[in-house]
């Protein structure tokens, strides 16, 4: 069938010819004897023009049958016409009908609330900003795999079944046989970090869990992490390389993916602040900052993401908030030799109050101190043997980061919750579709 039909996208190689589309019905108009269909097939719009003079009778009558959603089979002449959504007209020939769509298809021309929406997900994806953020996403996806090949590391693939290790957030569980209950990984993380033993510089891409109770703007319990790892990389290392990979994506989707950026009225000129070095900030001037404009933070709490809004606001441009208080962070960070109370870290906070879209650290190598942390937080020391042993068996400087994907495309989309940016979100309170 594929050979037989012309996608939208590609009418731009058929001005003059008669060719066939298949596509969906968005909006239909008639004046008398002039009749406008227009269509989607996911990769644009046509605007496909019918005068009952000139079609059979039968695709006249099927244009009165025709209603929103309807797929549709189209052939006709193919004629630029600047006024044309997409820039292309179709004269006509035939229309016939494939599937009909009854008249109480639940998305229509008007606003609906969120919860319908979601409810409607497998429909509301049909629309043109859903498709233009899926197109955004696949975009950086794909940037993810090009940054990393180019720079010859490696992609391994982690278990998303583990045994009890991870995040201190919430964990999802599962029956696993006599061993008792797996869990949902949080992060690829510790694997990682063995990868990155056996193989230098590794990346993982995979979906990670957090039972998030929050029900916050930039909070999935099921989300997307591309998380390197690093051998021989210190904390300046890991941050000069994230600054590089950030940098990329953004200029990636600006250079490839202007239609969608378009129809997501995005304000692109908000983005070219990423050409400009990261700002690096201390963890106690951002403490200050934060302070200074009203917050109540203190000393030794991790920052809320109203805190990094206001850190993040002070600079218009991506900021690094380095060397957290050792409380406030995970068991794996490096001890800061310079201030032991702090770690070498950093969260990589975006602009336009979006906050952390990265944490990342140079990781603990000493084995007494990592074992110490371990037992400090009350961990089961049990379930991390394999992990520690990574520092008895040639223990190295190593760092690595995690980004999160959906924070990431809902920055630079302009899309204010990042339920929006995953094809079927799930969050406290939705399981489906
Ligand atoms: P937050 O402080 O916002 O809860 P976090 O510090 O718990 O985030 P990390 O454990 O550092 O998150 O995870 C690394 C990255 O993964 C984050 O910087 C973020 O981009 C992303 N991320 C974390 N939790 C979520 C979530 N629940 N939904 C979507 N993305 C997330
Ligand atoms: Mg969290
Ligand atoms: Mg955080
Ligand atoms: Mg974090």
């Amino acid at each position: 069938m594929n050979q037989s039909s012309t996608r939208i996208a590609d009418l731009k190689h058929h001005v003059g010819a008669v060719v066939t589309v298949r596509a969906w019905v968005t909006h239909l108009r008639s004046k008398g004897k002039v009749a406008f269909v227009v269509a989607r097939d996911g990769t644009g719009i046509l605007q496909a023009v019918l005068v009952k003079s000139e079609v059979p009778e039968a695709s006249w009558n099927a244009f009165a049958e025709l209603t929103q959603e309807a797929s549709v089979a189209l052939t006709g002449e193919v004629r630029a016409d600047a006024r044309a959504p997409g820039g292309f007209e179709m004269g006509v020939q035939t229309l016939e009908v494939i599937g009909a769509s009854p008249n109480d298809y639940p998305i229509q021309p008007k606003e609906h609330g969120i919860d319908f929406l979601l409810d409607n997900r497998t429909f509301w994806l049909r629309s043109q900003r859903q498709v233009a953020i899926m197109r955004v996403r696949h975009e950086l996806e794909q940037a993810v795999h090009d940054f990393f090949y180019a720079r010859d590391f490696i992609r391994c693939d982690t278990p998303i079944l583990t045994a009890a290790i991870g995040e201190r957030a919430g964990l999802f569980s599962t029956d696993y046989f006599d061993e008792g209950t797996a869990y949902l990984a949080q992060t690829g993380q510790l694997y990682g970090e063995a990868l990155a033993a056996a193989m230098g510089r590794i990346y993982t891409f995979g979906p990670t869990f957090r039972a998030e109770k929050s029900k916050t703007r930039r909070h999935l319990t099921e989300f997307w992490m591309i998380e390197p790892e690093m051998a021989w990389y210190d904390q300046d290392d890991n941050m000069d390389l994230q600054e590089a990979f950030v940098r990329y994506l953004v200029e990636r989707v600006l250079e490839r993916r202007q239609e969608e950026l378009k129809v997501l009225e995005r304000d692109t000129s908000k983005l070219d602040c990423v050409s400009q070095p990261f700002v690096r900030l201390d963890y106690g001037d951002a403490v200050k900052l934060a302070q200074g404009k009203g917050s109540d933070i203190v000393w030794g709490d991790d920052l809320g993401a109203p805190d990094e809004a206001l850190i993040v606001d002070e600079y218009q441009r991506p900021v690094f908030v380095v060397n957290y208080p050792k409380e406030a962070k995970a068991f794996y960070m490096k001890e800061n030799p310079l201030d032991p109370r702090t770690v070498r870290c950093a969260d990589l906070l975006a602009p336009e109050g979006r906050g952390e879209i990265i944490g990342g650290s140079q990781r603990e190598d000493d084995y007494d101190k990592i074992l110490a942390r371990l037992t400090h937080e009350g961990l089961p020391v049990e379930a991390y043997g394999w992990y520690l042993d990574l520092r008895k068996y040639g223990t190295f400087t190593h760092s690595g980061f995690g980004l999160g994907l959906e924070r990431t495309i809902a920055w630079i989309c302009g899309i204010e919750h990042i339920r929006e940016v995953i094809a079927f979100p799930r969050m406290m309170g939705r399981l489906s579709p």
